[in-house]
């Protein structure tokens, strides 16, 4: 199927199935480790090469391939390799695509996961990370040395929603030679699509959006078939494999995510919007909004602004802690991308690592707050976070 001629609401449904003999509707599940085959001479083929198919499970499984099938045609790339985390797909495109000696440009503003990985792991064998200011094209620029291979990045940012140009840096990579590399867990493919604005890998963490109901861990790279090639060598060998349960949850989280994420931004937007008028609300950081510095290119880069909003509270972590701990429909946890409303004080969670002054380069305060907005009414999460605004 080339489904190029397709929308992304049509693929996100249909893209990748091949039905078995039984007739089945929905999606069939392989829980399977290995295949069998007719003959001798048949075995030698698929393991030659020859002829393509199923082998063993750590690298084909006819399940985890339907689903990376259905992504990548949502991305708009020729193939995507599912892994077993969001961590695996960025560790098995580090290990694909480097050597030691490379370089890494990374935005300062991702996962903080990914900085140890760079930091603590791709540094112990000599690849060496720059970090830079998401939004300033001239420090990605500056920061490029001859032996710089990937550009690094999230964009909006999490949790102060900032955005880079992905067009303008895809530009500056190519004539640099470099690869860009885009985590495209907030906006997901229903919102946004660099491949299409000339990144080379998108990364995602499925644990997010793509399931969309905190069911599973998984990940995915997306890209050419060049650069695939080598991201799938190092998955065959090392084994950060998805398993088929979790390929078929996927599927299905697939399946509902462009409403998912058209009713996430709508959420978002209402409560960024009611969040701005109200006393004691210092900022709102939402791309959505016409007060954001950058909301001219989110209208052109994406289709929708996403379901995260930070805002800072005047009284820093005690007025912070307040609202959080107010809330009665809102999980206080670090997760995102959930149906369910969640909310969390980066300063002392998910950024808590972080020096005083990095956390002030930042933008980290005490009295800001991230909610990753659900799909509950609007209404009652506004009154949740009433209760302790007040
Ligand atoms: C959660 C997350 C990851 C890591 O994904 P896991 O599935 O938890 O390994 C990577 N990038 C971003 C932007 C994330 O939010």
């Amino acid at each position: 199927m080339n489904w190029d001629e397709y929308d992304i609401e049509t693929i996100a449904v249909r893209a990748g199935q091949s039905r078995t003999n039984e007739g089945e509707h929905s999606e069939a599940i392989f829980p399977t480790s290995s295949f069998v085959f007719d003959s001798a001479e048949h075995a030698a083929a698929r393991f030659s090469g020859d002829e393509p198919g199923n082998i063993y499970s750590r690298f084909t499984n006819p399940t985890v391939r339907t689903f990376e099938q259905r992504l990548a045609a949502m991305e708009g790339g020729e193939r995507c390799v599912a892994t077993a985390s969001g961590m695996a797909a960025i560790l098995s495109t580090c290990m694909g695509l480097l050597k030691s000696g490379d370089h890494i440009v990374s935005s300062r503003a991702v996962f903080g996961t990914t900085v140890v990985l760079f930091n603590n792991f791709m540094a112990k064998f000599g690849v060496e990370t720059s970090y830079v200011d998401l939004s300033d094209l001239s420090e990605w620029e500056a920061a490029i040395r001859p032996e710089t291979k990937l550009l690094f990045l999230e964009t909006p940012s999490n949790p102060l929603t900032q955005i880079v140009d992905v067009e303008a840096l895809a530009k500056i990579a190519r004539s640099k030679g470099c690869l860009l590399v885009v985590d495209n867990c907030f906006c997901t493919p229903a919102l946004q699509q660099p491949l299409k604005q000339g990144a080379d890998i998108v990364i995602h963490s499925a644990t997010k959006y793509l399931d969309g109901q905190g069911r599973a861990i998984g990940g995915a790279v997306i890209g050419s078939e060049e650069i695939m090639a080598d991201v799938y060598s190092f998955l065959r060998s090392a084994g950060p494999t998805m398993s088929p349960f979790n390929a078929w949850i996927f599927l299905k989280g697939l399946e509902t995510l462009n409403i998912r994420m058209q009713a996430h931004s709508r959420n978002a937007l209402k409560l960024a919007s009611w969040l701005a008028q109200q006393p004691g609300v210092k900022t709102v950081n939402y791309p959505g909004l016409e007060s954001h510095p950058q909301h001219e290119l989110a209208r052109r880069q994406q289709s929708g602004f996403g379901g995260v909003v930070s805002f800072e509270v005047e009284g820093g972590r005690a007025q912070a802690w307040k609202i959080i701990n107010n809330t009665q429909i809102c999980s206080i946890t670090a997760n995102l991308g959930d149906a369910k409303t969640t909310i969390t004080h980066p300063a002392t969670t998910t950024h808590g690592r972080l020096s005083d002054e990095d956390k002030a380069q930042a933008g980290i305060t005490e009295g800001l707050i991230r909610v990753a907005v659900g799909l509950e009414s609007v209404e009652d999460i506004k009154n949740d976070l009433k209760r302790g605004l007040a």
